[in-house]
């Protein structure tokens, strides 16, 4: 599957650069998985994070890098640390061991076959949780398709109704389209929202919209 990586066409930028070879295309990626941290989040949303806190891992790098973003020492500066497949399964495992709701990866595009091979390991080793899918939505159809029977609870931002605003804040073209397709697919993968007795999210999908201080909305 890493294969793929010799003709990035992970997301809709379709770079097609070599990242197996060290090319590195929009999102800045290299073939290995990057990671600025794993945390206990309380405040996502209160059906993710629950009692018991959701399970983050923030991944470096992004494939929007859109002007206003609030980690861009993470998304754009690509601050964080390289680490193989074996140990982002192990992570998936040690968030479980703190007793979180589920496992959330954040900005997991860039690297979403090794997340892959990562989820697929870590529930051999014994990971029992569900999986969430934080994403900006700007995502291919084929990729989000992969996902398929892997990912449990998808949250995705729509950032944008406007496509002119998408190209004037993350330069990206035909955002709502792209988006919207890619949103309808998550649905029909996880279908009917399904809570615990806790109320807390254990399959469905919560669809974000951005709020923007005026200045950005002209
Ligand atoms: S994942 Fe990165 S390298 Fe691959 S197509 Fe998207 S922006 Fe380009």
């Amino acid at each position: 599957m890493l294969e793929e990586l010799k003709c990035c066409k992970i997301c809709p930028h379709r770079c097609k650069v070599n990242r197996l070879e060290g090319e590195i295309g929009r999102c800045k990626a290299t073939d290995t998985i990057k990671v600025a941290l794993y945390s206990v989040h309380d405040f996502e949303e209160p059906c993710i994070s629950g009692n018991k806190g959701s399970g983050t891992v923030f991944f470096s790098n992004c494939n929007l890098n859109c002007v206003f973003c609030q980690n861009y020492e993470i998304s754009q500066n690509g601050r964080g640390k390289e680490i193989t497949i074996k140990e982002l399964a192990n992570i998936f495992l040690k968030q479980q061991g703190k007793g979180v709701e589920n496992i959330n990866l954040v900005t997991p595009t860039s690297y979403v076959f090794q997340i892959i091979e990562a989820i697929k390991l870590a529930r051999k080793n014994g990971l029992i949780l569900p999986v969430v899918y934080n994403t900006n939505a700007y995502e291919n159809l084929d990729t989000i398709k992969m996902l398929d029977g892997l990912v449990d609870i998808y949250l995705p931002d729509l950032k944008y109704s406007q496509n002119q605003l998408g190209k004037r804040y993350s330069k990206v073209d035909n955002y709502f389209e792209i988006a919207t397709s890619a949103i309808l697919e998550m649905q029909r993968q996880v279908g009917k929202t399904k809570l615990n007795d806790d109320g807390v999210m254990e399959k469905g999908i919560i669809v974000r919209h951005l709020v923007l201080p005026r200045k950005y909305g002209k």
